[in-house]
């Protein structure tokens, strides 16, 4: 009889005990489609789990790929977070409405205005720089000096471009767009196109090597690019100049997330989302991709500290976004393929 009872205490307590024990380790969760690759994402993930318990899932795409299954799923997407490089795709899937706002200071504390969506439906979490690279053997960098500047006749077949397929350059002109008018920024595109030294070139690291290689003398490439070539080759005659010092600043692009339109784990995704804009994630953020941390708190890592510091420009970059059909549409009027 004693034992029955104390066995039934025992299995009771037991029940009990796991259901505190075991079960908030569980509990909750986050899944996150991600268009940043698993070795950009999984050191902060683990981090942020350690930290609160709460569980990340994952699963990595093409941004396109990711907008369209989110299109598809619904309000039964099992997605609660959105992570993709560009203020372009973020403003895309918010206007598909993908995505809800977040109301959170501790967000708007750690990010400056003017990388993250005004309607508070994305925020960036790191800094690309799209910046000019030249050949050090064959430009003096005291001839460089703004994106304008590369459309005179000076630097005819000296100037190596990416498509403009790229968002990469489709936001790049979208903001000058912003900053000239349409007008002017296509006189710019179309001097850049009759400056070309090769038909536009498929990603930036090769734009790079032909920089290296003497083709060109100068291309525009986002900043994590030219690291990692330096990095596997340290010789190549390559440098960084940062245009528009004097005026608009280097134009800059964010990689940031949102959260879901339908999401079911909406708290802990906030709270993902507040971690990874935090003093501990941001250097994780930021260094693992040779990017910039978005927060001003946060120094880059010691290797891209080495390419100095810069003015930035502080234009609201979802102008990327609003402006980029209207972009895409210039480039190809200026025969920019
Ligand atoms: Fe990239």
């Amino acid at each position: 009889m004693l034992r029955s009872i104390l066995n039934r205490f025992f299995a009771a307590l037991f029940c009990f005990v796991s259901l505190f024990v075991t079960q908030p380790v569980y509990a909750e969760q986050v899944v996150v489609y991600s268009a940043r690759i698993e070795q950009l994402i999984k050191p902060m993930f683990d981090a942020f789990t350690k930290e609160t318990g709460i569980r990340v899932r994952y699963t990595t795409d093409k941004e396109g790929a990711l907008l369209a299954r989110l299109k598809a799923e619904g309000r039964n997407t099992p997605a609660d977070m959105l992570i993709t490089a560009d203020a372009g795709n973020l403003w895309a899937a918010a206007q598909a409405k993908l995505l809800k706002p977040v109301v959170s200071d501790v967000l708007t504390a750690n990010i400056p205005a003017h990388l993250r969506d005004p309607q508070n439906e994305w925020f960036g979490l790191s800094i690309r720089a799209r910046t000019l690279v030249y050949n050090t053997q064959r430009v003096k960098p005291a001839a460089l000096s703004t994106y304008a500047a590369l459309a005179d006749p000076k630097w005819n077949r000296q100037l190596c471009l990416r498509t403009s397929k790229k968002v990469y350059n489709q936001s790049l002109v979208a903001m000058m767009i912003a900053e000239y008018g349409e007008a002017e920024a296509e006189k710019i595109v179309r001097g850049w196109v009759a400056n070309l030294a090769t038909d536009p070139i498929s990603d930036d690291t090769r734009a790079m090597e032909f920089v290296a290689a003497g083709r060109c003398g100068v291309t525009i490439v986002n900043t994590y690019y030219y690291g990692r070539l330096m990095k596997k080759d340290p010789t190549l005659p390559l440098a960084i100049f940062w245009p528009n010092q004097e005026n608009s600043g280097v134009h800059v692009n964010i990689s940031g997330a949102g959260i879901t339109r339908y999401s079911r784990n909406e708290q802990a995704a906030i709270k993902l989302l507040e971690f990874l804009s935090s003093d501990k994630a941001q250097n994780l953020f930021a260094d693992v991709n040779m990017e910039y941390p978005v927060n001003p708190n946060i120094a880059p890592d010691p290797f891209v500290e080495t390419w100095g510091s810069f003015k930035k420009n502080p234009m609201n970059i979802t102008k990327a976004g609003e402006l980029q059909t209207t972009a895409v549409k210039l480039m190809d009027r200026a025969g920019y393929r």
